[in-house]
């Protein structure tokens, strides 16, 4: 039901339009949703339940998932200081707004168009100084890159002595699966499962690419409670990248 209406509105509404008004459009659909059970702690609208569709849980009034809850539960909790500037890959819709509101400099790219940006940069040649940024998000980012120590480099680069860069992507166990032979939409989403991505990284070999590239990395991982009120996930693991010199 969820993902029908979805695909009727992206069908007739431009996108500039629906980013506009999605928090319009989304409010209607909340009206069903409304209720104490559960709370998203991005909007903190309290529901009945979330839209549970691919094995996710969606908020049905700021159109969160449950990565972009427990980032923002992160980052809440221990990154989001005053003044502090944050550069941020690609973010959800629901993350930007929010992120917006707070007493810090926050400034999100993206090369596809299909997220709220202010920047366009290349990943692989960020388009800005040295040590400019106390905080970087990479999220579900790094699976789309090719040359992805290249991409590395340049967020170590633009990071200030002392600052964080925090990064998550689809994980495996084993080891990193990559096959650059792999080139159509469809044998990438047989192989790594997406048609955009170019690998599957495990957690330890991302980690040993960042440390590479001179990031010391944290793994931390989270695992849900119950009840489950803000709709997180099972287990996630999340990579805590800092950079000393
Ligand atoms: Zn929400």
């Amino acid at each position: 039901m969820y993902t029908r209406i979805k695909k009727i509105i992206l069908k007739f509404i431009p996108r500039k339009y629906l980013f506009r008004y999605e928090y319009l459009i989304r409010y209607v659909y909340y009206l069903n949703f409304m209720g104490s059970k559960f709370q998203c702690n991005i909007c903190d609208k309290k529901l009945s339940g979330f839209i549970q569709i691919n094995n996710d849980m969606i908020c049905p009034r700021c159109g969160s998932i449950q990565r972009d809850r427990r980032l923002w539960q992160l980052l809440s909790d221990e990154f989001l200081i005053n003044d502090i500037t944050i550069l941020d890959f690609s973010p959800s819709r629901s993350l930007f707004r929010v992120m917006k509101r707070g007493d810090h400099r926050y400034e999100s790219t993206d090369l596809s168009g299909d997220f709220l940006s202010d920047k366009s940069y290349d990943i692989k040649n960020i388009d800005s100084g040295n040590e400019n940024y106390d905080l970087i998000i990479c999220y579900h980012v790094l699976e789309h890159i090719d040359e992805d120590s290249k991409a590395m480099s340049e967020l170590l680069r633009v990071l200030k002595k002392d600052g964080c860069c925090i990064i998550q992507t689809p994980f495996k166990n084993g080891e990193i699966y990559e096959n650059y032979s792999i080139t159509s939409p469809e044998e990438r989403e047989k192989h790594f499962g997406q048609s955009d991505h170019v690998r599957i990284y495990s957690v330890d070999g991302l980690k040993n690419r960042l440390m590479k590239v001179g990031f010391q990395v944290e793994i931390k991982n989270y695992f849900r409670k119950d009840p489950n009120i803000n709709g997180f996930s099972e287990k996630e693991t999340i990579l805590i990248c800092k950079k000393y010199k």
